[in-house]
């Protein structure tokens, strides 16, 4: 049997192809062995990157490296098509074999798989277009398997007319989606208490969702990173050059009012003039000179939410407490890491979202200690907040 499977296997690459963090290859080894072991024949698809037209994004952007990093953790050869569809796939296709598999080459050098349904409503030839890729990779598979949860917030064609084309055939989520919305979704509604999330990271307008929908679910949320001193601004504290967002000011006094002490902000900050490494470093509590920025948590903070995060018994963090890729502000970030780390120890259930925090939980080196790492950045943020994915809702219950 033919089983079309939709990965998110969007990794980051360095240089010459160089895969970086391979935790989204690994993450979807279960659904495709349980494929391989049920005598599929297996079609893999993903996209990777944001290519654009030009000639050298076929190779910056192909998903040989990821064929070939996938290849070794299988022990089997994953054959790579010259394209995702057109003759180039359909060769590789028909000649797959029970238990065989292939990859199909990154869906998004084709301009179809992005076009948006809203943009596709408006005009029947970008809809023409979208249909059109998503017919030919529907009639690959007998079967539709979408474990590609960091995708599962879009309405790319293979997301969702991929399987809305697939009428009469069998529809399934895999097992890390499946895991993704245990944790994401199951754990987040019906904690172990007490339940403190840890929210960080550039903007507090990209977490606002997320911030309203947890503080209706969670104790205690500890923030940190360049989102702090927009709410520090508003309560007053002189936060020198630090990045603020003026226009949300009133909103985070107004959270502030809601939540009464239940957003716990830092009492003090690593400070410097530039982000750079060779900058001098100065702890201020509270106000920050007016020359300086605040780019890390300070080590009162480190040890406060130490302290409440590892009497947790359920645990959720999403988004750098610093700029933790220039040491040394990364030490804030780290700690939370180490705290979440032993909070899992000590018997709690730890959820880690987002490609920053899960670098640092791996930086930290204690990646391993953490219950559940989600390979959603965006998607994660999503089904924290309570939104539902059409991607999702569209397949079978099963
Ligand atoms: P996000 O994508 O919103 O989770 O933001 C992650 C980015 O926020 C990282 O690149 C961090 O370097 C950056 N960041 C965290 N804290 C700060 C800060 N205090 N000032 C400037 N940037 C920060």
């Amino acid at each position: 049997m033919r089983v079309l499977v939709r990965l998110d296997l969007n990794v980051p690459l360095g240089e010459g192809g160089r895969i970086d963090d391979d935790r989204r290859i690994r993450a979807a080894l279960p659904t495709i062995r349980k494929l391989i072991d049920g005598n599929g024949q297996l079609i893999l698809m993903s996209h990777l990157g944001r290519p654009g037209t030009h000639r050298d994004d076929r190779v910056k952007y192909s998903l040989a490296p990821v064929a070939n990093r996938l290849s070794k953790l299988l022990q089997k050869p994953v054959p790579l098509a010259a394209g995702c569809t057109g003759n180039p796939a359909r060769l590789l296709v028909n000649g797959l074999r029970n238990r065989g598999l292939c990859m199909l080459e990154n869906l998004r050098f084709n301009p179809a798989e992005t076009i948006k349904d809203k943009e596709a409503a408006n005009s029947s030839s970008l809809r023409n277009m979208k249909d059109t890729f998503a017919r030919e990779l529907a009639e690959m598979g007998e079967v539709y398997v979408n474990d590609a949860f960091g995708t599962c917030h879009r309405d790319n064609a293979s997301m969702l007319t991929v399987p809305k084309m697939m009428v009469d055939k069998p529809k399934v989520i895999g097992y890390l989606v499946r895991r993704e919305l245990q944790f994401l979704g199951d754990t987040v509604a019906d904690p172990r208490r007490p339940f403190v999330c840890v929210l960080g990271g550039a903007k507090v307008s990209d977490k606002l969702g997320v911030i309203r929908a947890l503080l209706t679910k969670c104790d205690t949320i500890l923030i940190g990173g360049a989102m702090a001193y927009t709410f520090l601004a508003a309560k007053g504290v002189d936060v020198g050059n630090s990045l603020v967002e003026k226009d949300l000011i009133a909103t985070a006094t107004e959270l502030l009012e809601q939540s009464g002490d239940r957003i716990v902000l830092p009492v003090d900050s690593i400070a410097a003039s530039e982000i750079s490494s060779d900058a001098k470093p100065k702890t201020c509590d509270g106000d920050i000179p007016k020359s300086l920025m605040g780019l890390d948590i300070g080590p009162k903070t480190m040890d406060h939410y130490t302290e409440i995060l590892i009497k947790a018994r359920t645990a959720v963090w999403n988004g750098p407490m610093g700029v933790f890729e220039t040491p040394p502000f990364d030490a804030g970030t780290v700690a939370v890491a180490h705290a979440l780390a032993t909070a899992t120890k000590r018997g709690a259930t730890t959820i880690v979202g987002g490609g920053d925090s899960a670098s640092a939980v791996d930086r930290a080196g204690v990646a391993h200690r953490i219950t559940h790492i989600s390979t959603g950045g965006g998607a994660a943020l999503e089904y924290l907040e309570g939104k539902s994915f059409a991607a999702i809702d569209i397949l079978d219950d099963a």
